[in-house]
């Protein structure tokens, strides 16, 4: 099973559609780890997708905060204010579906999805260290993270945890075979809010038989996207800092 894993969309449409299209004929099944909206100015559109597409979607803090959690009173001003104006733009529906996503770890084919951590759905796992504490908590060898919006993960073994490589810039794809006795936490990137100082939309492919995680990264039209933003009168700097991938 080739499988297309897909995470922090933050209704960015434009990204999304990049992504298909840049996927297409790669994969037989799609995966979401969450953050389908929050931020962009298209969570519908999005939603739609992800409802018709992914046979596994996991909720992200943004699905949380946009469909009336208290986990919105962490949030930054401008995350706060696209999450309210989400709210009150969803159709019901789409809200419906969001509401009711279930948390991670959650067991799909032989992999596990996760939002944030394995231990935590809001936490952060963003270096080696990290990775390693988090060892122990690991439900299984294949875990697919987001969160950070940092394309990349870790490899772990007998304690010892290291990065795995992600396209750099000029670069498309980079191919990780994956390690018998080896367990991995393994984060394909944000589609719709990379801040990895790549703006280019990016997402994973795994192979269950072969064993291989390809991260890949596509260019899309941002300057859409941004228009989308500012159309729904969302923070300017929501808009620009799609255009640095931060
Ligand atoms: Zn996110």
């Amino acid at each position: 099973m080739r499988i297309l894993i897909v995470g922090d969309l933050h209704s960015n449409y434009q990204a999304l559609e990049a992504v298909v299209k840049d996927a297409a004929g790669s994969y037989d099944q799609v995966v979401c780890l969450g953050d389908v909206v929050g931020y962009g100015g298209d969570p519908n559109r999005v939603t739609e997708w992800v409802r018709a597409n992914s046979q596994v979607t996991i909720r992200g803090n943004h699905d949380r905060a946009c469909t009336g959690d208290t986990v919105i009173e962490w949030f930054t001003g401008p995350a706060q204010f696209a999450a309210e104006w989400t709210n009150a733009a969803l159709t019901p529906e789409n809200r419906l579906f969001l509401e009711q996503l279930p948390a991670g770890p959650l067991a799909a084919n032989g992999f596990y999805l996760m939002h944030g951590s394995p231990r935590d759905e809001d936490e952060y796992i963003l270096g080696r260290a990290e990775a390693a504490y988090l060892y122990p908590y690991l439900p299984g060898d294949i875990c697919f993270f987001g969160h950070t919006h940092i394309q990349g993960g870790f490899g772990l073994r007998r304690g010892v945890a290291w990065a795995l490589a992600a396209p750099k810039h000029g670069e498309n794809e980079t191919v990780h075979q994956l390690e018998p006795d080896t367990m991995y936490l393994l984060n394909p990137g944000s589609v719709g809010q990379p801040r990895d100082m790549d703006p280019r939309a990016a997402y994973g492919l795994y192979d269950s038989e072969a064993k291989v995680f390809v991260l890949r990264r596509t260019p899309y039209d941002i300057k859409r996207a941004q228009k989308r933003i500012l159309e729904a009168s969302l923070p300017l700097f929501l808009a620009e800092r799609l255009a640095h991938g931060r």
